[in-house]
């Protein structure tokens, strides 16, 4: 953690009761954030980098629940956060952005009244002190004509300008801090994709926001991301500077995930994707082990048996997997 740092999640568990067992669905996950940073929080659907970023936000649905862990930002516990007090970080210090801007953005009412409704509750702000504050942030997001946008209501908008009006929302605070954005471009054509983490990039810079990406696409990871956490089955098994990670993958099922897209610097000469073997293990199935060990060409024999402590294979850049521990490399050299 460094004074730079604003938010830090330490060893946090959520889990999901289900009438068949618990489903550890976040496990003993830690990584932090700086200010004018994007950390990308990568896996597969059903890793839990989603229910990471609702654990942050105070908002993993029932039967969900966290049980382990810190949630550090600006250094409180979010964890010891009443919901009252949740309420005033959340859309203010801490805001999300999704997948699908319809699903946030309330159909019946204008887009300058959603952004005013934030300047309202958080800034006690009056009517034309907000308007006039709502263009500013319409402008900063690259809106055009905004005078005449803050009358329309979000079916008028394309999905990229819905989205940027997402953005705006989550910048109307006075003092946003962290912009968690889950899939933000999925949903978008490849040129408004470009536009929209162009934006976000620029953001970051310009406010010193804090950016916690939620990504499946290694190629959004390459355009965006500082820094990498890559997730399996619930753990975080990878984390290091963005060019490292994509230079030197140190874990099998990072170097999997890189081998399955076309233009990788390091592998862009290769003639065809690999995908990789087998498929993610069912959450109740998951031993002490390595979860990957069933689809890993590499497993050892401890991999059934232990979840591999973190090792330091580069300057800010960590692995779980046995072949790099030093019990591993005692091993080989016998
Ligand atoms: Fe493979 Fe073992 Fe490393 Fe897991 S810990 S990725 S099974 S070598």
């Amino acid at each position: 953690m460094t004074n730079n740092t604003i938010l830090e999640v330490r060893n946090l568990r959520t889990h999901f009761r289900t009438p068949l067992g618990i489903i550890q669905s976040v496990n003993d996950v830690s990584f932090s954030l700086n200010r004018g940073e994007t950390l990308a929080l990568v896996g597969e659907s059903g890793c839990g980098k989603s229910v990471t970023s609702l654990s942050i936000m105070g908002l993993v649905p029932n039967p969900g629940f966290i049980a382990g862990g810190e949630i550090i930002f600006d250094g409180n516990n979010l964890l010891n956060f009443s919901e009252k007090e949740m309420r005033a970080v959340r859309g203010n210090r801490i805001s999300m952005i999704f997948q699908e801007p319809m699903t946030s953005l309330n159909p019946v009412f204008k887009v300058g009244d959603q952004i005013n409704e934030v300047f309202y509750e958080h800034d006690g702000l009056s009517k034309k002190e907000a308007t006039a504050k709502a263009i500013d942030l319409l402008k900063m997001v690259s809106i055009p004509s905004p005078e005449k946008r803050l009358h329309d209501y979000p079916h008028q908008l394309s999905g990229g300008m819905r989205q940027r009006v997402m953005i705006a929302i989550a910048l109307a605070s006075s003092n946003p801090g962290v912009l968690i954005a889950d899939e933000p471009t999925t949903a978008l054509d490849v040129t408004i994709q470009a536009q929209i983490l162009h934006l976000i990039n620029e953001l970051k810079e310009k406010v010193n926001l804090a950016v916690l990406l939620i990504t499946h696409d290694m190629g959004v990871v390459a355009q965006v991301a500082d820094r990498v956490a890559v997730m399996y089955a619930g753990r975080k098994v990878e984390e290091a500077d963005v060019l490292d990670l994509f230079e030197n993958p140190a874990h099998p099922y990072t170097i999997g995930l890189l081998n399955s897209i076309p233009s990788n610097t390091k592998y862009a000469n290769a003639t065809r994707i690999e995908a990789i073997n087998g498929t993610v293990p069912m959450p109740l199935e998951l031993g002490p082990g390595c979860p990957f060990e069933r689809r890993c060409d590499s497993a050892l024999k401890q991999c059934i048996d232990s979840f591999p402590v973190c090792s330091h294979v580069g300057t800010g850049h960590q692995v779980h997997c046995h072949l790099h521990s030093s019990q591993a490399l005692s091993e080989e050299g016998k």
